[in-house]
């Protein structure tokens, strides 16, 4: 080929590129795709930005203000080594023939899933095959809503974690959501169970509507209530004469304080009846400080049955195996070591025990102010009501995110080293005494 025709081709090859014109941000650039309706409807996305931007409109104003947040809802210490380490040691073995593996079994590693059956569930009659592996408890909340479709009806803990209804959203569970008085939103469809001080953070289930699914967290974020022994038998009790089927998230279940005369279940599977009509979803995240490096699990029974008779676990070994491939195999052997010897589970409840001698701290601090408070006994997260009769936005930003029902009330977290802890008391002291 002639040097000009080569030249020529470049040219060619080049010139569009050259040419090409700006990428449009008008009405032309847009596809004709339709926005998924249930989209639309979602809520709420504005609240951590919200907290954020006044965050840092305060840090703008005072430079050498030094801001303790104590909203994190994210752990904050070092992971135990004798967990990293096993982590390690297991990436490190993949670089080997004898130690490369690819694709597990996509409900997870067997040596979890028993070691989750014995330590987690001693004696609830929970079987390994029962447990499925996950790379996180939001994560199974989405999974166990795509199972359960658009046609189920869910009733949620009012204040609630988001994710149960958000995903009910995105599925097409809901109608619009209209905001209430009290500040927050509520979605046509959803029942929200109140949980209050009034009712000691438990719903009068005889005013309850009956829904297909009810999502129940304890220790609940953001209340910090645990739910005791009775209340448990009474959800399941009303899940067993209405038909229903109850997700239970225990993701804090192992800040539960053991023994005590108001005995709090650590399981939903601690009460009679519940393997008929119960998941359990759990997670490494607030157990083991593996909110980054991701695990959890979901307990479905084999005597869990929808009305036509067919296994609930085998629809959700359907969702795992179409949706999700597994958790990360270096996580697995990261939450083995949590589990699987003394030393380790030790390790992890050091940790959970330092969080929870934070809440103490929040808790003498806010009880010394006069304030009304709850939680912090059995959860990293502590509930109280900080000036009476304002709302929760002029207290704080954080708790709209959590329902109507937390109007008046902020979370206040745990999750924090004790120095800051200590400091962020002494400061609120001195600001509200
Ligand atoms: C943090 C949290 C989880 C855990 O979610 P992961 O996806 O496992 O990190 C689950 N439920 C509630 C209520 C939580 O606060």
């Amino acid at each position: 080929m002639p040097t000009n025709m080569i030249s020529k081709v470049l040219e060619k090859a080049v010139l569009p590129l050259d040419v090409a014109p700006p990428v449009k941000r008008g009405p032309a650039s847009r596809t004709s795709v339709r926005r998924n309706p249930n989209m639309e409807k979602l809520q709420n996305g504005y609240l951590f930005p919200e907290i954020s931007m006044r965050r840092e409109a305060h840090e703008k104003k005072y430079p050498d203000a030094k801001v303790i947040s104590l909203g994190i809802g994210d752990t904050t210490q070092p992971i135990p080594s004798i967990v990293t380490s096993a982590m390690a040691e297991y990436a490190l073995a993949l670089s080997t023939p004898e130690g490369y593996q690819g694709y597990g079994p996509e409900q997870g590693q067997k040596s979890l899933r028993k070691a989750i059956a014995d330590v987690v569930y001693p004696s609830m009659g929970i079987r390994d095959t029962e447990v499925f592996i996950s790379d996180g408890a939001q994560c199974d909340i989405a999974r166990l809503q795509m199972m359960f479709g658009r046609d189920v009806t869910i009733a949620v803990q009012d204040p609630t974690f988001p994710g149960y209804v958000d995903n009910g959203v995105i599925m097409g569970q809901t109608g619009p959501a209209a905001d209430e008085e009290s500040g927050g939103s509520r979605y046509a469809g959803i029942e929200y169970m109140r949980c209050a001080p009034e009712n000691a953070f438990f719903p009068d289930l005889s005013r309850v509507r009956r829904t297909d699914v009810i999502f129940f967290c304890s220790p609940n974020n953001p209340t910090g209530h645990a739910a005791s022994r009775d209340q448990l038998r009474q959800l399941v009790d009303f899940a067993r004469r209405n038909g229903s089927i109850v997700v239970f998230d225990s993701a804090y279940a192992s800040y539960v304080s053991p023994g005590g005369g108001d005995d709090k279940p650590r399981s939903i599977y601690e009460v009679p009846g519940a393997r008929e009509v119960a998941i359990e979803i759990s997670s490494f995240s607030k157990f083991a400080g593996f909110t980054g490096v991701r695990l959890g699990w979901a307990v479905v029974p084999d005597e869990l049955l929808y009305a036509d008779g067919t296994r609930v676990a085998r629809d959700f070994d359907r969702v795992v195996t179409t949706c999700f491939n597994g958790a990360s195999s270096v996580a697995q052997a990261g939450g083995l070591a949590c589990l699987a010897t003394e030393e380790g589970r030790a390790a992890v409840a050091s940790v959970v025990a330092g969080y929870k001698e934070n809440a103490r701290v929040l808790v003498d601090t806010f009880q010394a102010l006069g304030k009304e408070v709850y939680g912090g006994d059995d959860s990293p997260y502590v509930w109280v009501r900080l000036f009476p009769g304002r709302r929760s936005w002029d207290v704080f930003a954080e708790i709209l995110g959590f329902g109507p029902g937390g109007e008046g009330f902020v979370r206040v977290s745990a999750f924090n080293s004790r120095d800051r802890v200590v400091e962020a008391c002494a400061r609120l002291t001195s600001f509200l005494a």
